[in-house]
């Protein structure tokens, strides 16, 4: 009876579980994993209509060109989610880590430095068009 409201994997299609979150913005809140967790991640949110999700989530694949990717905010040491005042801030501190000046008496260190900076810099801009 209660089988009906179970839904099943969007990836296997395996019987899912009611499962607590442990960790993550979700903390505390509940969803549905896959029965065969931790062989298949499938997840599905609670609120969810099983039967209308197929769950597009794809962090692997590419953006339109131009856009900010899970690659830059990697970069920037941020979460996709975080607030541009966090992103703001964590991108002044690699500034700071990575600043050629702290480096000028190691070559090889300044030449690496200078390279991470660009990254940063690059990231940075990316992420900042979508704002
Ligand atoms: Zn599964």
């Amino acid at each position: 009876m209660t089988e009906e409201t179970i839904p099943r994997c969007p990836y296997c299609d395996s019987p899912m579980e009611l499962r607590t979150a442990r960790r993550g913005f979700n903390k505390g809140g509940q969803f549905w994993g896959c029965s065969r967790f931790p062989e298949c991640r499938g997840t599905q949110d609670l609120s969810e209509d099983p039967t209308s999700s197929t769950s597009e989530r794809n962090p692997e694949s590419s953006p339109a060109d131009g856009e900010a990717t899970a690659q830059h905010y990697s970069i920037l040491d941020v979460d996709p989610t975080a607030s541009p005042e966090e992103i703001k801030h964590s991108y002044r501190t690699l500034v700071k880590v990575w600043h050629p000046d702290r480096h000028r008496h190691d070559p090889v260190v300044l030449a690496k430095a200078q390279e991470k900076l660009k990254t940063i810099n690059l990231a940075y801009e990316k992420i900042k068009e979508g704002w």
